[in-house]
């Protein structure tokens, strides 16, 4: 039997704001345990949540940003349940009218087709706390610095067929909420989390299998291997004549697989009712139009735009619209080294720029090469002045000491050799010293071929023109 996966997920963003959704203390991450935890998070009582107006200007970007409806009213509920880290009994959270309502998101599948992914709500809510086991032996410990930091929880329509899918999807997404900077994005601090819930069903059929939900994946690997696990798990099961249990799962890295946590509860368990502390959120036309005025060139906008302008391939383009500051990069090296060249900018600053930037840990904005040196140096690639080969050593002296591609050419005499005089000597001492893979090469072994042509670039030291070499040795060894 063929089955079919069908995939929903549930996105948490931590809202980029200074201070909490419903009190004034802190939300940076790292501080000492219950240092930014006031009398509002603690629970204590007397103590009245007060909306924090920033995250509601954050949640319209969204959902401008995702063609969504904005729901000029809504309502923020309590979703009761118990939990050492919850100290309220209840999380704020919005249930049935949330702020954000339907909207989209198209994804780049990696063989360039594009896919639209319906998103069915997005709505603001608390987070709880955190419980910390390992740290203590036969205790917990708490800390509710987390407690009340503002999360825009994200939801999307079961669309997804594949990990893959899954993915992109999740990869578009968080790409789209640092362009509108609403959330670092960070997942090792879990600004990023993401519940996958994963069903299977028989090809062709219309009904949805049962779903498991896999809890906090913290990274876009493992919510692939995850999911790939899940699914097979399920099918598996279904195949064996046993039924899947609706219920929340927890994924181990370590094992690479997926544990039961708990039966899934119900949204009447939660108890749900409005807040009587807060009042309707309500947003008005002109709200939502000031904040129209603020939003920054989208990434699905940018990617057709670069696309468009310097015929970059749908694939290239994506990498380099990843984030607003390699988007600015590239853009500031095609004004210096212009369209013809695009493609080689592309090239080198999502290859050997981007590699070293990893190397080291650094942002794109903190390079040591500038657009301006690095396209000073595609420039001499684009005008033969040295092969792609010799340009990775230039590469490596801009990065570590600077200067500029034309002084370093010079000043280690990397110009390439283009004199056909020139290269014919060095082909003619190449087969002078070795005339028995001449021999071989004239009886037929065409493969030697490239032998000939590493050993004339060695003695070239790399500076020979490749093509040059290629065309007189196919002259020479005839
Ligand atoms: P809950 O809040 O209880 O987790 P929701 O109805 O809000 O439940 O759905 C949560 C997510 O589960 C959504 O992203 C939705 O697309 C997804 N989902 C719902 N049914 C299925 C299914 N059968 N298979 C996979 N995903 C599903
Ligand atoms: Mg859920």
């Amino acid at each position: 039997m063929e089955w079919e996966t069908v995939i929903g997920l549930e996105v948490h963003a931590q809202l980029r704001t200074k201070s909490k959704i419903f009190s004034g203390a802190a939300t940076a991450y790292g501080a000492e345990p219950n240092t930014q935890a006031c009398t509002l998070d603690l629970a204590m009582p007397g103590t009245l949540p007060v909306l924090n107006h920033a995250v509601v200007e954050m949640a319209i970007k969204l959902g401008l940003a995702i063609d969504a409806e904005i729901n000029k009213r809504s309502i923020f509920e309590r979703k009761n349940y118990f939990y050492p880290d919850l100290p309220k009994g209840y999380q704020i959270s919005q249930f049935q009218l949330p702020i954000v309502g339907k909207g989209h998101l198209k994804i780049l599948l990696e063989d360039g087709t594009e896919k639209v992914i319906g998103i069915t709500r997005a709505h603001l809510e608390e987070d709880a706390g955190k419980s910390m086991h390992e740290e203590y032996s036969q205790q917990t410990g708490l800390d509710l610095n987390r407690a009340g930091t503002p999360l825009l929880e994200i939801v999307s329509e079961p669309e997804m067929r594949s990990a893959k899918e899954a993915v992109a999807y999740l990869k578009t997404l968080h790409t789209l909420l640092r362009y509108i900077d609403i959330c670092d994005g960070n997942m090792q601090e879990g600004s990023f989390r993401c519940d996958a819930n994963v069903s299977v069903r028989p090809k062709g059929q219309r009904e949805f299998g049962t779903r498991a939900e896999i809890k906090n994946v913290n990274s876009f690997r493992f919510v692939e291997k995850a999911i790939n696990y899940e699914v097979e798990r399920q099918i598996a099961l279904l195949e064996r004549g046993e039924k899947i249990v609706q219920e929340t799962r927890l994924y181990d890295a370590d094992k690479n697989e997926t544990r039961s946590m708990r039966s899934k509860e119900e949204a009447h368990d939660y108890r749900y009712f409005p807040d009587p502390d807060l009042l309707p959120l309500i947003i008005t036309i002109e709200d939502i139009q000031k904040i129209l005025t603020t939003l920054p060139e989208l990434p699905e906008k940018k990617r057709l735009r670069l696309m468009h302008d310097f015929d970059l391939t749908p694939y290239d383009a994506s990498n380099l619209v990843m984030t607003q500051a390699l988007a600015n990069y590239f853009e500031n090296v095609v004004a210096i080294v212009g369209k013809p060249n695009a493609k080689l900018a592309a090239n080198w600053i999502m290859g050997d720029l981007s590699a070293s930037l990893n190397k080291f840990n650094l942002d794109i904005t903190n390079s040591p090469v500038t657009p301006k040196q690095l396209s000073e140096l595609l420039m001499r690639i684009s005008d033969n002045t040295i092969s792609g080969k010799i340009a990775k050593t230039v590469f490596e002296a801009l990065w570590e000491n600077g200067g500029n591609a034309d002084a370093i050419i010079a000043e280690k005499g990397l110009k390439q050799v283009t004199d056909t005089g020139a290269i014919e000597a060095i082909i003619q001492q190449v087969i002078n010293n070795n005339p028995m893979q001449l021999a071989d090469y004239r009886s037929g072994k065409d493969k030697l071929f490239g032998f000939f042509v590493g050993e004339v670039m060695k003695l070239s030291r790399g500076k020979a023109n490749p093509q040059q070499v290629n065309d007189l040795l196919k002259e020479k060894l005839q």
